[in-house]
């Protein structure tokens, strides 16, 4: 069989498996030995160098699933993203980052970058003239996140590619809301992608990881500052990673067609303000998206109108889980303006047009209909407590 053109699924479930020589067990034996005879003097295992067999066997399927030549895997997405970004960024040099990254990234480019001596700006205006605007002679990466969070704002990923090339710049993307599902960034230009693979890569809301996957010379660079960073995953999680990615093409379709559905839904209900959804017509980005994207994604965020107090809406709600995370198979629901974004200042967060009606839903696998009718009677409880508080 052609292990190249293999379609996703049997990506999902086959590549990178370690044949049970011993037992002839159907899955993975997983490794946890630390020390490894020398196979020859120069090959040392060692977690830390991310090379037992379980994580190279993980690697192998991460990359086949992003079409990318190698990858690593990390203790966490934020230990893959500041590696990554450090690996290629020295004293002097300059980074262009999309303002609506992840919080926790922001966090470490404000509060460390200074340090190093790492220049950066951000892009407010999300389009390519924006990006080359804040280009300057000491550039050396361009950082995206398309769809972004919470407004799922869609950036033109091949644009932002020609541009890094005609510059002669770096980029980089975290695709951790996409997933290899819905957008394969590599394959549209982009040079390195990143996971939070404690999200869709995961999906059981059980697993804190994360991947870089890039050609093998990158990840080269990558990896000679991660052996002394030491961010590597444990191979208990590795095993239960690899167990995960199994039914990540099932689950991701899944959520992308519950996603649509409730996105549309909402869209005509009488008490919705607004719907951030890149799979709908009306926004702003959809013709980026489809262009793009082969789902459109399972997160989305709306308003309530003013007439129904958003919290009391997440506290009526039965099935719908009001937490932090995202991505699981389970659906669950936040603020952004009270958890996610809550160490913002108000002034950023209108930069980045979040305010405090904002929900954001991260859609499950469960079944399209019960999350509408608890959506439904959560916003009739609502109702009905402020009639009865009027009269
Ligand atoms: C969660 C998340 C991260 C950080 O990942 P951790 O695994 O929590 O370190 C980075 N980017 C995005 C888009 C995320 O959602």
């Amino acid at each position: 069989m052609d292990k190249e053109n293999i379609g996703f699924n049997t990506i999902c479930t086959h590549t990178g498996e370690i044949q049970d020589q011993q037992f002839k067990g159907a899955v993975s034996p997983i490794y946890l030995s630390t020390s490894y005879a020398f196979e020859d003097v120069a090959v040392k295992r060692y977690p830390r160098y991310f090379n037992t067999p379980n994580q190279e066997a993980l690697c192998k399927k991460i990359a086949h699933l992003e079409k990318g030549e190698a990858s690593l895997i990390f203790g966490s997405g934020m230990a893959a993203i500041s590696t990554t970004l450090l690996a290629f960024l020295r004293h002097g040099d300059h980074v262009v980052l999309q303002r609506t990254i992840y919080g926790g990234t922001m966090n470490l480019v404000n509060e460390e970058f200074d340090k190093y001596g790492i220049q950066y700006s951000y892009v407010d205006q999300q389009n390519i003239l924006g990006f080359e605007e804040k280009i300057k002679k000491n550039t050396k990466l361009i950082y995206i996140e398309t769809p972004s969070n919470p407004l799922l704002t869609i950036i033109d990923i091949k644009a932002i590619a020609a541009l890094s090339k005609k510059h002669n710049i770096l980029s980089v993307i975290d695709n951790t809301f996409a997933s290899p599902v819905n957008q394969n960034p590599l394959e549209m230009g982009i040079d390195i992608v990143i996971h939070s693979a404690t999200k869709y890569l995961g999906g059981h809301s059980d697993i804190l990881a994360g991947a870089v996957i890039s050609s093998q010379a990158h990840i080269d660079t990558v990896f000679q500052l991660a052996k002394n960073l030491g961010g590597s995953l444990s191979d208990f999680t590795v095993w239960m990673l690899e167990r995960s990615i199994k039914t990540l093409g099932l689950r991701v379709k899944k959520q992308n067609q519950n996603a649509k559905k409730i996105a549309k839904w909402l869209e005509k209900h009488e008490d919705i303000e607004k719907v951030y959804y890149p799979g709908l017509k009306s926004h702003p980005d959809y013709a980026i998206a489809k262009k793009q994207m082969k789902g459109y994604g399972g997160m989305l965020s709306f308003e309530l109108n003013d007439t129904i107090d958003a919290s009391a809406f997440q506290k009526a709600l039965k099935l719908i889980k009001s937490s932090m995370s995202l991505a699981g198979v389970e659906s669950t629901i936040l603020s952004p303006t009270k958890t996610s974004h809550s160490l913002l200042s108000p002034e950023e967060r209108k930069l980045q047009g979040i305010n405090d009606a904002l929900l954001r839903l991260s859609v499950g696998i469960e079944e399209k209909n019960d999350l509408i009718q608890d959506i439904e009677q959560a916003i009739k409880i609502v109702k009905s407590q402020a009639v009865s508080i009027e009269s």
